[in-house]
C-alpha cells in the first residue's frame, strides 16, 4: 500500500504542490498554478512519464485552485482514496522564535502563523490562505506545517542577536531567524550519510545556491550559524536580492537619492542582486554573458564568488573543524562555473576541487583526492524533506 503525503507550498498569487511517495521519496504527480487572482491565471498538473496537462483559465482564489487540484487528480490521477495520503504538509516561510519544528495545525497554530506575519509580511499570510483553503479542501487529513526557519532557532544568541538597543529588538522581535532551513537540514543530513558517519559527529557547510541562496554552518546536524538574517535579505547575492549592504547605505538612499522605504524595500529585494548588477537575474545567462567577456557579467561573477568565499571562510572559523562542504540548488547543483570561483584560492585551507569531477552531474564528490575538506554536490529536495518531517508527526501522534 502506497504511502504518500500531500505537500503544499502557497504564495500570495500561486500554489505548488507535489503528492511525494513516503518509501521511494518519487513525485507522484505535481503541479503549480500561478496568477491567482488575476485576470488570466495559468495552471500545470504533471504526472510522471505523461504529458503534462495545461490550463489557461480564470483562478479567483486558493480555495478554487485547490478544486482544480482535485479535479485533477480525480481525471488523471492518483486517485486520492488510491493515494494513501497521510498528512498534507505545509511550507511556512516564518516560524519565529517559536516554532522550532514542525507542527499539527490547530486553529491556535493557525493564529500563531498570524501573529507571525509582520515578520514575513510576504509570506506568512499566504503560507496561511494556503493552509485555510487546504484544510476546507482536504478535511479529515492532519495538516502540518514545515517552518524554513525552525532547522537555525539551535543558533545560539551570539550568532543571532544584532548588536542593537536590546529593548527594542526585543519588542519588535528583531534578530536572526534563517531560512531555506528544509533544505540545509535534508542537505546536511544527506551529507553524512554519504561520507558514511553519523550525523552528530559530521561538521558540514551547506550552500544553497537558488534564486534565493544562504549559506549554513551545520554542527553534528544542527545548524549554528546561517547568511540570511531576520529576513531573506541578508547574506549572500541571490537572483535579485542585494545580499548584505552596509545598513547606512539605505539611509544614504533615503536621504540623499530621494527613495520611500517602499521603494528601497523593492530596490534591494527585486532589483538588486545579479539583476541589478547585469540586467538578468538568471544565473545561466550571466554564465553566458561572462563567457564572452562582458565585463559586468565578470564583474557579478567576482562579487559573488568573493562573497561565497568570505562565507565559506567564517564559516570555517565558527566550525572549528569542517568535514564537508555541500553545494546545492539551481545554481548550486548545476552551474560548475560557480563552484569554482566561490572556492578559488582556499586550496591552503585544504579544500581542493577536481575540475573533472566537478564539470560532472548529479550527486558526488568534487574535491581532489587530497583535499582535507571533502566537497560535494548534493541535490536538494524540500518536498521529500517535508513529506518526511509530515510522516514522522504522523506516525508519532
Ligand atoms: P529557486 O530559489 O527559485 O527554487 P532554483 O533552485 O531553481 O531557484 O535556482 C534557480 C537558479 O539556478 C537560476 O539562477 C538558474 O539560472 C540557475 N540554474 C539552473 N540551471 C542551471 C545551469 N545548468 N547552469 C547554471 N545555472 C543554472
Amino acid at each position: 500500500m502506497t504511502r504518500s503525503v500531500f505537500v503544499i507550498n502557497a504564495g500570495s498569487s500561486s500554489l505548488k504542490y507535489q503528492l511525494v511517495d513516503l518509501d521511494s521519496g518519487a513525485a507522484l504527480a505535481s503541479g503549480l498554478i500561478e496568477r491567482i487572482g488575476e485576470t488570466t491565471g495559468e495552471a500545470k498538473h504533471e504526472l510522471p512519464g505523461r504529458p503534462k496537462v495545461v490550463e489557461q483559465r480564470v483562478i479567483p482564489d486558493h480555495e478554487k485552485a485547490f478544486g482544480w487540484v482535485l479535479r485533477q487528480l480525480d481525471q488523471h490521477g492518483p486517485a486520492l482514496d488510491e493515494a494513501g495520503i497521510i498528512g498534507i504538509g505545509h511550507r511556512v516561510v516564518q516560524g519565529g522564535a517559536r516554532f522550532d519544528r514542525a507542527v499539527l495545525i490547530d486553529d491556535d497554530v493557525a493564529q500563531q502563523i498570524d501573529d507571525l506575519a509582520p515578520l514575513a509580511p510576504l509570506h506568512n499570510p499566504a503560507n496561511l490562505q494556503g493552509i485555510r483553503s487546504a484544510r476546507a479542501t482536504f478535511m479529515g487529513y492532519p495538516h502540518v506545517a514545515v517552518f524554513d526557519t525552525a532547522f537555525h532557532l539551535t543558533i545560539p544568541p551570539a550568532a543571532h542577536r544584532y548588536a542593537i538597543e536590546a529593548r527594542i529588538a526585543a519588542e519588535h522581535r528583531v534578530r536572526k531567524y534563517g531560512f531555506h532551513g528544509t533544505s540545509h537540514q535534508y542537505v546536511s543530513r544527506r551529507m553524512a550519510e554519504l561520507l558514511g558517519r553519523p550525523l552528530d559527529e559530521v561538521n558540514t557547510i551547506v550552500l544553497h545556491l537558488g534564486n534565493g541562496a544562504s549559506a549554513t554552518a551545520v554542527r553534528g546536524g544542527r545548524s549554528i550559524e546561517t547568511s540570511m538574517g531576520m529576513t531573506p535579505l541578508a547574506g549572500l547575492v541571490m537572483g535579485t536580492r542585494s545580499g548584505d549592504v552596509d545598513p547606512g547605505v539605505i539611509f544614504h538612499l533615503h536621504r540623499v537619492a530621494g527613495l520611500s522605504v517602499d521603494e528601497i524595500d523593492l530596490l534591494l529585494n527585486k532589483r538588486s542582486g545579479l539583476l541589478g548588477m547585469t540586467g538578468t537575474g538568471d544565473m545561466r545567462d550571466v554564465l553566458q554573458s561572462a563567457e564572452a567577456g562582458i565585463p559586468r557579467a565578470v564583474e557579478a561573477l567576482e562579487v559573488v564568488g568573493h562573497r561565497l568565499r568570505g562565507t565559506v571562510g567564517a564559516y570555517l572559523a565558527h566550525l572549528g573543524r569542517t568535514d564537508a562542504i555541500a553545494f546545492t540548488a539551481g545554481i548550486g547543483e548545476n552551474a560548475a562555473k560557480v563552484r569554482e570561483v566561490a572556492l578559488a584560492g582556499l586550496e591552503g585551507l585544504g579544500i581542493v576541487l577536481d575540475p573533472e569531477r566537478n564539470a560532472g552531474r548529479g550527486e558526488r564528490r568534487i574535491s581532489a583526492d587530497g583535499s582535507a575538506i571533502e566537497v560535494w554536490v548534493v541535490p536538494t529536495n524540500e518536498e521529500l524533506e517535508i513529506a518526511r518531517q509530515v510522516a514522522a508527526l504522523v506516525d508519532a501522534g
